[in-house]
């Protein structure tokens, strides 16, 4: 990585990082406060920068600014296919700086590099690509009025628009709510987590080369009591788009409840069952599952953290998983040969080894991995537990990181009951050859995604979200641009 400097100990490539200060009004400025705050580089645990920490006042001066871009602003006056241009300009440029946008959510959220130029780049600007297109697609209906009256209705955009996001894939959570939000014809606040700030920044810097009007995208980089309370109990805030987790999502919708009555949605955390029937090709369900906790260091909220085992392979699959498990290098993330970095920061690195305590003690068997591993920075070796029951923790709450829980089953109705056996409804994998079994469960499981003989399947079409505790509304697809519109209903007398 060319433009980086050797830094954060040990002779580690750390990309150059360009923008620190919050992004109001289409230019970088200190807070108000002149307060910053901390980055750290998990693969060490050392300070990577200092960044501009947003306050109540400078998310005030955001909103004043969005407000002001939509109320008289160009972009939401533009039509359709304009904005659609711009967006896909966005996308172009995401695309030619992807290694160093890649870089920057490596040393900033322990992301791998590779994966960052393969996946999330790319997926960035698709689904930018997505959005644009359907910028000049958005319209009303023709209504059928009864009496001497004509009727039709107009979709507007909401008006200003609040995202509070995690840290866990900086880049396409970004993109997930902003490029829905900009097809539509919003003006956006975005708070990004506190510990991964540094892409938002880039990419409010790319959204102005693209010619996306000042003041239509805004980024206060700070943390949730201060600037993300400001945001979700503004006044002048139409809308909050939030993914997170389900405390901070109540929270959230309170402060939205008690402020203006904006309108929220929740994109939360979840518990997903990898259901596995004995039809199985074993090799792929090892394969299957153990990308399923272990893809990003089980830090996505779509992990298969419990994983369902029918009787019949069980032991076979659990051999074949433990020395999958063993097989994932973990290490550095910037060297093409790891498969695994380290977890997102000390929290969450202490987060995770707590709960894996927790298993042992409530008498789960630890099959493999349960460690810290590598002399610095927050690196956990992939584990796997079994003999878990229902009601222990590891098989109840979100973890977080790499850590399975496995579990056997008997029967096809044994299966769905106990996958359904959780607070949370995000995702759920199937394994099997038989189409009776994969019908039958994926309609009787309660969760927003299925996956089939696959996971992680996504597309910017697949609207993405949750059941029961997992949230509400859904984030891609053509569904998510109605988050971000109102509906008018206009009738004339004829
Ligand atoms: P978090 O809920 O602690 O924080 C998420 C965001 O909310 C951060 O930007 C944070 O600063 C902000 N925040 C914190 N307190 C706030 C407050 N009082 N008011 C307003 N904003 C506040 O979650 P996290 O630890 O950053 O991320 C992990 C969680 O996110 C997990 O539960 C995970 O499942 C969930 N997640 C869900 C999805 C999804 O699409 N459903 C995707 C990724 C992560």
């Amino acid at each position: 990585f060319g433009n980086g400097k050797a830094g954060g100990g040990g002779g580690l490539v750390v990309p150059e990082i360009k923008f620190t200060k919050l992004f109001i009004n289409g230019e970088f400025v200190d807070a108000v406060s002149g307060k910053t705050f901390e980055t750290r580089d998990p693969r060490t645990g050392d300070v990577l920068v200092h960044v501009a920490e947003a306050d109540k006042a400078d998310v005030d001066l955001a909103v004043k600014a969005a407000r002001e871009a939509f109320e008289h602003g160009k972009w939401p006056r533009m039509s359709g296919y304009e904005r659609g241009r711009a967006m896909n300009k966005l996308a172009d440029l995401v695309e030619q700086h992807a290694d160093e946008l890649a870089a920057l959510d490596g040393a900033d959220a322990g992301k791998l590099l590779s994966l960052g130029k393969i996946i999330d780049m790319p997926a960035a600007a698709q689904m930018l690509r997505y959005y644009a297109g359907a910028a000049d697609k958005i319209h009303g209906e023709s209504l059928r009025v009864a009496g001497k009256y004509q009727g039709y209705t107009l979709k507007e955009p909401i008006g200003v628009v609040g995202v509070i996001i995690p840290w866990n894939f900086p880049t396409m959570m970004f993109f997930l709510k902003v490029s829905p939000a900009l097809a539509a014809g919003c003006t956006i606040v975005v708070k990004p987590a506190e510990q991964t700030p540094l892409s938002a920044l880039y990419y409010a810097h790319l959204a102005k080369l693209a010619g996306i009007p000042d003041g239509v995208i805004n980024v206060v980089p700070g943390f949730g009591p201060t600037a993300g309370a400001a945001i979700s109990s503004h006044m002048d805030v139409d809308s909050v788009a939030f993914t997170g987790s389900a405390e901070i999502g109540r929270t959230i919708m309170e402060a939205a409840a008690r402020s203006n009555l904006k309108m929220v949605s929740l994109e939360l955390g979840g518990k997903s069952p990898m259901i596995i029937f004995d039809d199985a090709d074993v090799d792929m369900a090892v394969h299957l599952s153990t990308l399923a906790i272990f893809f990003n260091k089980g830090e996505i909220c779509v992990a298969g953290s419990r994983v369902y085992v029918q009787e019949g392979i069980y032991d076979e699959f659990v051999k074949k998983a433990a020395e999958a498990a063993k097989n994932w290098k973990v290490g550095d993330p910037f060297d093409a040969a790891t498969n695994m970095g380290p977890q997102v920061d000390k929290v969450q690195f202490e987060r995770v080894l707590k709960y894996i305590e927790i298993g042992k003690n409530e008498g789960a068997t630890l099959v493999t991995g349960g460690k810290p591993t590598g002399d610095k920075g927050y690196y956990i070796e992939p584990t796997i537990f079994e003999d878990v029951k229902e009601d222990m923790t590891i098989a109840q709450e979100e973890i977080f990181g790499p850590v399975m829980s496995l579990m056997k089953f008997k029967t096809v109705e044994e299966a769905i009951e106990k996958a359904n056996c959780t607070k949370y409804g995000l995702a759920a994998g199937i394994v099997t050859k038989s189409l009776d079994i994969a019908n039958k469960v994926s309609r009787s499981v309660k969760a927003g995604t299925v996956w089939v003989n696959c996971y992680f399947a996504f597309d910017p079409d697949a609207p993405f979200g949750g059941y029961k505790m997992s949230g509400f509304g859904r984030d891609q697809g053509m569904v998510a641009i109605d988050k971000y519109l109102q509906v008018k209903s206009v009738i004339t007398a004829v």
